[in-house]
C-alpha cells in the first residue's frame, strides 16, 4: 500500500512540474511575442513628384491638387499622424514612442509647384512632409528671370518652407539627379571605388554646403535619385552624416530600434488616376 501511495505522489509531482513547465513556456512565448510587436513599428512611406493642375501632365509622377487633397483628407479622418525624420530619429537612437499609425509623405525634386500646391494643403490639414531636392535645381533657379510650372524651388523658398515647421528638407544629391554620366548616385560598372567614394563625397558634401549656407539645414535623410542604390554608397551616405536614406522599392518598413532599420526605406509611388481608397489599400 505504501508503495502504490509513493507511486501516486511521485507521479503527482511530475505531473505538477510538467504542467509548471508548460505554462512557464506559454508565458515566455507571449512575452517574446509582445515584446517583438512593441519593437517593430510598421512605416508606409508615400511618394509624390510634382502636383499642378495641367492634365497634361498627369501620370506617374504628376498628381493634380485635388488628388493630393483627397489623400490627406483620407490620411486625417482614418487618424494617421505624419511624421518627418525627427521622430525616426527619435525612435531609434532615443528610444522615444513610436507613433501609432505613422506615415510619411514625401515630395521629390523640390517642384515650385511643391510651395504653390502641396505647403497650403499641409497648412490646410496640419499635416508635415519631407521635400527631397536637388542641390544644382535649386542653384539654376537663383539666376532665373522667368519662372514658371516647371521650375524648382530656389534656396530662400526652401529655406522659408522649412522653417514653417512643416517641411523636412532631404538631400536627393546636388549633381546626380541624372542618368547621363552615371545611374543616379550609383557606382559606374568600370570605377574603382576610390574614384566613386570621392565623386560621392564631393557631390554630397557640395550640397550640404549649399543647404547650411543657404538655408541653414542640415538634412538628415539622403533620398537616393531614381532610388537606385547601390552597396558603396551606404557607408559614404553614414559618413556624411545622414541617419535615413530612402528608395523607392514599394513595400511597408519594418522598424527596430537598431540604426540599420533607418536605411533604404521603401515608398510607394502616388501616380494619377488610381482613387484614394485604392492607393491607401496599397499602403497600408
Ligand atoms: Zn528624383
Amino acid at each position: 500500500m505504501l508503495f502504490f501511495k509513493a507511486v501516486l505522489k511521485h507521479k503527482t509531482v511530475i505531473a505538477i512540474a510538467a504542467v509548471s513547465v508548460l505554462i512557464i513556456v506559454y508565458a515566455i512565448k507571449i512575452g517574446v511575442a509582445a515584446f517583438e510587436r512593441s519593437s517593430k513599428e510598421t512605416l508606409s512611406i508615400i511618394l509624390y513628384h510634382s502636383v499642378n493642375e495641367d492634365e497634361d501632365q498627369h501620370g506617374e509622377y504628376s498628381v493634380s491638387p485635388k488628388e493630393l487633397e483627397e489623400d490627406l483628407k483620407y490620411l486625417k479622418e482614418n487618424g494617421y499622424t505624419c511624421i518627418t525624420s525627427k521622430e525616426l530619429i527619435d525612435y531609434v537612437y532615443s528610444s522615444a514612442d513610436f507613433p501609432q499609425k505613422a506615415v510619411m509623405l514625401t515630395f521629390d525634386d523640390g517642384c515650385l509647384d511643391n510651395m504653390t500646391y502641396v505647403y497650403p494643403l499641409l497648412e490646410k490639414y496640419d499635416m508635415k512632409a519631407v521635400f527631397s531636392i536637388v542641390g544644382e535645381f535649386c542653384d539654376r533657379e537663383e539666376s532665373k528671370k522667368n519662372r514658371d510650372d516647371s521650375s524648382y524651388l530656389n534656396w530662400a523658398e526652401v529655406k522659408k518652407l522649412y522653417q514653417s515647421g512643416k517641411v523636412d528638407i532631404a538631400c536627393h544629391s546636388n549633381s546626380l539627379h541624372t542618368l547621363n554620366n552615371r545611374m543616379g548616385a550609383m557606382i559606374n560598372a568600370d570605377e574603382s571605388y576610390t574614384d566613386y567614394r570621392s565623386v560621392f563625397l564631393s557631390d554630397t558634401n557640395n550640397f550640404l554646403r549649399s543647404a547650411k549656407d543657404k538655408a541653414q539645414i542640415v538634412p538628415s535623410i539622403y533620398t537616393y535619385p531614381y532610388g537606385l542604390i547601390c552597396e558603396e554608397s551606404k557607408n559614404l551616405i553614414k559618413t556624411c552624416g545622414f541617419k535615413i536614406s530612402l528608395g523607392c522599392e514599394e513595400r511597408v518598413n519594418r522598424l527596430s530600434r537598431e540604426e540599420s532599420s533607418l536605411w533604404c526605406l521603401g515608398r510607394f509611388n502616388r501616380q494619377s488616376g488610381v482613387s484614394t481608397e485604392d492607393f491607401m489599400k496599397k499602403v497600408f
